[in-house]
């Protein structure tokens, strides 16, 4: 196989290099898409995000104009009373330019010591007017006008709530407009609006030019409801590109939210792309979370496309080159055992015709001499018994070739069929050894053990005499005229047998291999005859009698072999 294996390596290599191009041409282009659609994206979200802001912030300052315009009336206006106020408010002409106020009104500031005379003063124009709630010890700032004259929170007490009073204080000393936080409106007694809003104040000072609390008049105010404000200012203008999350004073806390259009929706898992923006209004913080609608977020869906188009590209690809290697690599390697078999086919004939030369060249060798001697009248009886032993050794030597052969052929096509008999083993062994007799020399005549003379079995005889036959063969070959032992040991259901040479051994990396087709574990021709064929052919059929053979061995000492059957296999 080494031969085929390098030229596809390299294929294999260019393939694993292609292949992780494809990978990371595709990852690099989706991501360098996905980067730059991003960053485009961002850069477009956080300019609209900026306008969003910069519109609520201009819209703020044109609402505060209605307030500074009040401020203006109040300061004119010599007396102010119910009257003149409500004129005042009626008249204001674009009141329905800001969108999203509830109305106008006047808190007074009433310091704590000052409470009697103050009622005395305004039951004069509101008969039954009262401050509630009502906290003994501190300033109040009760409402005293409020248009539309609809809301009935006169009298209230806009210093009895915290985040009023707070946004009041800060007002009083900042001179300023200041917003409140979060509030609910009060209704009437005892009954707050559920809708959040907020309120504008605007101290009001006897002089404006020294704005202290000693000098202060009252308060104006104007109340919001958010969600007016906010639907109109942002969710008009800027809904199709986001969810809005808006947060007054901080965003730790969801009691802090005032506007939230992002709800439960899925998009929510857009965070990724969320804009935090944060924007300070007349003394108020707020937190803008700005999401991306996933409709805006196209290109994720692209770069994930393009990446999948890549990678399933790239795939293709591969798998159509694997599948070419694959089939070029198959038919190499058919090609390559088609040569191997043609050479062993070669190798096979030139070493059989060489074996099956040999006997025959003997043979008309001895036919030749036969001849020769007729001629001179020296053929006696005494040679004409040399001469025809000789030919029948050769003969048999021919036939055990030519079957060998046969056999092979048999083992090939699965012909081998084994016809099992019943007989006495130990004596088949005996009379085997002395068929062969004149084969053994002095030296390596058999030491025949034999446990038990009578060892029946069911096998096919002619078959394990070849066996016996091949193993004997083999030491008197292999064996260097060492001695020979032959043991026969019944065991159980089984029976042992062990052939034993004290020859040339088998080198440890043929032990295995002696039993393949045609291997001679290095041995030439022409220093041992043989075809490689006798243990392969010994193996099929112990194999074929359920049994087992192996082979023990040292080189320069000698070898074993070892077979174990058992005694009545099933065919
Ligand atoms: P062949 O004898 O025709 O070569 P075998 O199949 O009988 O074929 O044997 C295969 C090879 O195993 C032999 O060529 C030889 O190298 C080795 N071998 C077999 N028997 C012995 C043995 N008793 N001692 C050493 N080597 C052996």
């Amino acid at each position: 196989m080494k031969r085929g294996k390098w030229p596809w390596l390299k294929f294999k290599i260019l393939k694993w290099i292609l292949g992780w191009l494809g990978i990371s041409l595709s990852v690099f282009f989706a991501y360098n898409y996905y980067h730059n659609q991003k960053q485009r994206f961002q850069n477009k979200m956080n300019l609209k995000a900026e306008r969003a802001i910069s519109r609520i912030d201009s819209t703020f300052k044109i609402y505060e104009t209605i307030i500074t315009q009040t401020q203006a009336f109040f300061i004119t206006t010599q007396e102010i009373n119910n009257k003149n106020f409500y004129n005042y408010y009626n008249n204001l002409k674009d009141i329905s330019r800001f969108y999203g106020i509830k109305g106008l009104g006047f808190t007074r500031y009433v310091p704590n010591e000052k409470l009697e005379d103050f009622l005395k003063e305004i039951r004069k124009e509101i008969p039954d007017f009262e401050v509630w709630p009502l906290n003994d010890d501190e300033d109040y700032f009760p409402v005293i006008y409020l248009a539309p004259e609809s809301f009935r929170t006169i009298g209230y007490n806009q210093g009895s709530e915290n985040k009023r009073k707070e946004a009041i204080e800060r007002a009083i000393k900042s001179a300023e407009t200041i917003m409140t936080g979060k509030i609910n409106f009060v209704l009437e007694k005892g009954t707050t609006s559920t809708d959040p809003g907020f309120i504008f104040f605007r101290p009001l000072y006897k002089d404006e030019t020294s704005p202290s609390k000693k000098n202060l008049i009252g308060i104006i105010f104007v109340p919001f409801l958010y969600q007016d404000f906010f639907i109109d200012g942002l969710v008009e203008y800027f809904g199709e590109d986001f969810y809005f999350k808006i947060f007054v004073g901080d965003d730790s806390s969801p009691e802090n939210i005032i506007h939230d259009t992002l709800g439960d929706k899925k998009d929510k898992k857009n965070g990724e792309f969320e804009f935090k923006k944060h924007m300070r209004i007349f003394g108020q913080d707020f937190y803008l979370y700005f999401y991306p609608r996933s409709e805006n977020i196209e290109f994720l869906r692209t770069s994930f496309l393009l990446l999948t188009l890549g990678l399933s590209f790239t795939f293709l690809v591969l798998k159509f080159i694997n599948d070419t290697l694959k089939r070029a690599e198959q038919s190499s390697i058919n090609e390559y055992y088609l040569q191997e078999s043609l050479k062993a086919r070669d190798e096979f004939i030139s070493l059989a015709s060489h074996e099956l030369k040999t006997p025959l060249t003997s043979l008309k060798l001895r036919a030749q001499l036969a001849i020769r001697k007729l001629q001179n009248n020296h053929l006696t009886s005494e040679k004409i018994k040399d001469f025809s032993t000789e030919i029948v050794k050769q003969v048999d030597r021919l036939e055990r070739l030519v079957n060998d052969i046969l056999d092979i052929s048999r083992i090939r096509t699965g012909n081998l069929s084994l016809q099992p008999e019943r007989f006495n083993f130990s004596q088949l062994v005996e009379d085997l050894i002395n068929r062969m007799g004149p084969q053994f020399s002095t030296e390596n005549d058999p030491k025949l053990i034999i446990t038990n003379p009578e060892i029946n079995v069911y096998w096919d005889k002619l078959r394990i005499e070849q066996v016996i036959t091949n193993l004997l063969t083999n030491a008197i070959k292999y064996g260097e005229n060492s001695p020979i032992t032959v043991q026969v040991v019944e065991e159980n259901s089984d029976v042992l047998i062990k052939v034993k040479d004290e020859g040339r051994g088998i080198d440890q990396n043929f032990r295995e291999t002696i039993f393949n087709r045609f291997e001679r574990a290095g041995i030439s021709p022409n220093e041992v005859s043989g075809l490689g064929l006798g243990l392969y052919i010994t193996y099929q059929i112990v194999t074929g009698h359920s049994g087992k053979i192996w082979v023990q061995s040292e080189l320069g000492k000698g070898s074993t072999f070892h077979i174990k059957l058992p005694k009545n296999p099933i065919f």
